[in-house]
Parts: structure tokens; C-alpha cells; sequence
């Protein structure tokens, strides 16, 4: 008999973006005549960058040729992209980054996804609330976690971000030995200074623990008092993990292209206290189960490290910022506090009711859709996420709309 692994019985089923979708129609069949603005979802909604398009239509015009065409590449990615990444995303900063420690893949949620599995199933993990549910889940999947109770899964830890603690939690009281962390954060839009990572660097170093560190959203960081990788904190290199992604960076959610960053001093034990080079673990993952982003990609991802690659990327994230701009103001004016948006691209907003009972309100008056905080965990109850992903003019209107409404 093939069975299952019962973990899998344990998830919660995420009805949010069901739920979402249901709300959604049943408003466009009472109101036909409206149209609905979408602020929910967290995809791009710009064009590619023009330098990235260009190396896409080369790498493939090489793909044509028998001297220029490639089959298999090399699994943790061509030297090429690698050395550009070291270079211009950590040695530019002052962060000693080789290009022996950057792994390409083709996606942010599965290297977050994939990681785990290097490490014990008893672990005690700590995840932030309100959370991207990928970290979450792939724990449930590996039996890390009891039953899904009240909104939690036992036997996690959950970093709550409140209004109080700026939606940056301190590090946990209790001992825990892996860690996700996630700035500028998905759906908070908070970001942490240089203390507050450097809390968690100290509590990570303390307790023989890992950093999951995910920095999806990196490029949206204007502040320059603001780290920009976990790599910038003294001692980080012995403990922890950094994901990136060109996702909402620069428009590749369709292309599918990121990398993952591991010093070879980070480590993790055996358990009779081997030290492990993490970087070792993963690049035996990597080489046994995947087997390279495609290379018209790597060659599209490439092109972003360019002057011009790197002036288009400017100008399509500081399209999206302008957008959070007018949202938070347009929310200003309507009489709502709001938080994050300005080095990130989403906005967090105290509902002051129940998060559900705004996003059927601004659905019903405004035509406009956002996403119920409660929908990312038990902390997120009390607001509502809106995305600035979209074009300007709708972001506008949808203000306009919500103020009326609101009125
Ligand atoms: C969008 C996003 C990613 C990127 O995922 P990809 O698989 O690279 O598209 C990673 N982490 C967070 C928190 C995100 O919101």
C-alpha cells in the first residue's frame, strides 16, 4: 500500500486567496457595470526592463546556432551572472561575497522552500506572524510542526509584529535553532535597521542557531541608513542564509530567476557536534536535484548588472514606490494609519475593525481589492495589505475611490 506522508493532512487550506476570488465575483455579478481595481496580489504588473529583454533575444538567437548553442549548464549557475552578483550586490557595499557562494536558481519560494531539508526534523523553528506562508508550510510538510490550532501551528515559534515593536519582532525568549526573517517584509512592508539584525546575528551566534534571511524585496530600499543584506552584520557569515530573487526586483515573476548567497563559514552540527560547512549541504542538494536556470534567463539576469540594466531597475522600482507614495496619502486622507511603502512596495494598514469587515467595505464602496491581514497569520488580524503593483492610473483612481467611499 503506497502511503502518505501525513504531514501533508496537517495544513491548514489557505482559502484567503479563494476567499478573495469568491468576494470578488459575487460583487461583479450584483455591480456588472463596475470595474474592479486589483491592489491584492503581490505580482508586477510593468513590462521587463529593455536591457533585460535585449540579452533575452540574443541568448536565444545563440540557442539557434550549433557554435553557439548550450545544453546543460553548470548546476549552481554560469560565472558570468555569479561574478556580477558578488560584485555589484555585496563587494560593491563592503560585504566579502565570492562567487563560489551564490547559487543561481529559477526562484526565491523554492530555495525557501527547499532549505529545510538540509536540517533535522526535530529542529525548533521560528517564523515571523504575519508570515509569507512558504516558510511555514514546508515545515508543516517535514513534521516539524504539530496540529493547526487557533490560527497556529504548535509547536512553532511565531515572531509577532505588532504596531508596538514597528512590525520588527525582537529575537524569541525561548531557544529556537532556525530562524526566517524576511526584509523589507512581505505583507508588513517593514524594514529592520542594522541594531535590529544585529539583535538577531548575537542570538543566532548565542544559540548555535540559522538566520533564514529573505531579501525578495532588496531593491526597494531607499533609506541609506538601511542594511541591505544580512551580510552587513558582523558575524552573519557564520550564521546565516540570505535569499534574493529578481521577481519584484525587475519584473521576472514570468521569467523565473534568483540566487541564494552561503559563505563557507556558516555552519550547522551533526549530533555529536561535527561542525557542517552549510554551503557544502546545499551545493549538494542543488547538484542532485536541480539542474540550473535556464541560460537565456541567467543571460536576462545578467543584463540588470549593466549601467543601464541597473538604471531601468531604478526607474521600474521607483515606479512602484511613487504608487505606495500615493496610497499611503490617499489612506492619509481617508483617515487611515498605514505603515510600510516606503522601502517596500506594500502598504500595511490598521483597519480598525476586523480585517475581512475593510476588505469587503472598500470592495463593496470602492470597487477596489485589497487583502485581509488576517489571511498572513494571527498577527495580521486588524489590517489589510495593499499591493503597490499596478499601473499608475489605477493606483490613483483606486485612492480617489476609497476616499469617496470613505467620506
Ligand atoms: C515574491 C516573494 C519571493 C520571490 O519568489 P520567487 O519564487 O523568486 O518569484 C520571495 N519571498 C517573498 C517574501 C516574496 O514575497
Amino acid at each position: 500500500m503506497i502511503q502518505i506522508n501525513e504531514h501533508y493532512q496537517k495544513l491548514a487550506a489557505s482559502y484567503l486567496f479563494v476567499d478573495i476570488a469568491k468576494s470578488i465575483r459575487a460583487h461583479q455579478e450584483a455591480h456588472p457595470e463596475q470595474d474592479i481595481i486589483k491592489l491584492g496580489i503581490g505580482d508586477v504588473t510593468r513590462p521587463l526592463p529593455a536591457a533585460t529583454l535585449e540579452a533575452l533575444h540574443t541568448a536565444i538567437d545563440e540557442m539557434a546556432s550549433p557554435d553557439t548553442f548550450r545544453g546543460y549548464g553548470p548546476e549552481q549557475g554560469y560565472d558570468f551572472l555569479r561574478e556580477a552578483i558578488a560584485r555589484e550586490d555585496f563587494q560593491s557595499r563592503g560585504v566579502a561575497i565570492s562567487p563560489d557562494d551564490v547559487f543561481v536558481s529559477d526562484g526565491s519560494k523554492c530555495d525557501t522552500g527547499n532549505i529545510q531539508e538540509l536540517f533535522s526534523p526535530d529542529l525548533r523553528v521560528a517564523v515571523p506572524d504575519p508570515v509569507y506562508p512558504v516558510y511555514v508550510d514546508t515545515n508543516v510538510m517535514a513534521g516539524r510542526t504539530g496540529v493547526f490550532e487557533n490560527g497556529r501551528y504548535q509547536g512553532l515559534t511565531y515572531l509577532a509584529g505588532t504596531k508596538e515593536n514597528g512590525f520588527v519582532p525582537p529575537p524569541p525568549k525561548e531557544e529556537v535553532d532556525l530562524i526566517y526573517l524576511c526584509f523589507p517584509n512581505n505583507p508588513t512592508g517593514a524594514t529592520a535597521t542594522r541594531e535590529q539584525l544585529a539583535a538577531y546575528v548575537e542570538y543566532a551566534r548565542k544559540h548555535q542557531a540559522l538566520i533564514l534571511f529573505d531579501a525578495a524585496y532588496v531593491s526597494f530600499i531607499r533609506d541609506p541608513d538601511l542594511p541591505h543584506s544580512i551580510f552587513e552584520i558582523p558575524g552573519a557569515e557564520t550564521c546565516a542564509v540570505e535569499f534574493r530573487s529578481f521577481s519584484k526586483t525587475a519584473g521576472f515573476t514570468g521569467l523565473r530567476c534568483a540566487y541564494t548567497v552561503i559563505p563557507p563559514t556558516v555552519q550547522a552540527w551533526t549530533s555529536n557536534g561535527t561542525p557542517v560547512a552549510v554551503r557544502d549541504l546545499w551545493a549538494r542538494r542543488q547538484t542532485t536535484k536541480f539542474n540550473g536556470a535556464s541560460y537565456p534567463i541567467q543571460r536576462a539576469a545578467g543584463a540588470i548588472y549593466t549601467p543601464r540594466g541597473t538604471e531601468e531597475v531604478r526607474s521600474l522600482t521607483d515606479y512602484y514606490l511613487e504608487n505606495a507614495r500615493i496610497i499611503r496619502q490617499g489612506l492619509d486622507q481617508a483617515g487611515f494609519n498605514s505603515y510600510g511603502g516606503k522601502n517596500a512596495p506594500y502598504v500595511w494598514v490598521d483597519a480598525q475593525r476586523p480585517s475581512w469587515e475593510l476588505f469587503h467595505l472598500l470592495l463593496e464602496k470602492a470597487g477596489v481589492v485589497t487583502t485581509p491581514g488576517a489571511g498572513f497569520g494571527a498577527a495580521g488580524e486588524g489590517y489589510i495589505r495593499i499591493s503597490a503593483f499596478n499601473d499608475r492610473e489605477k493606483v490613483e483612481r483606486a485612492m480617489e475611490r476609497i476616499q469617496a467611499a470613505l467620506k
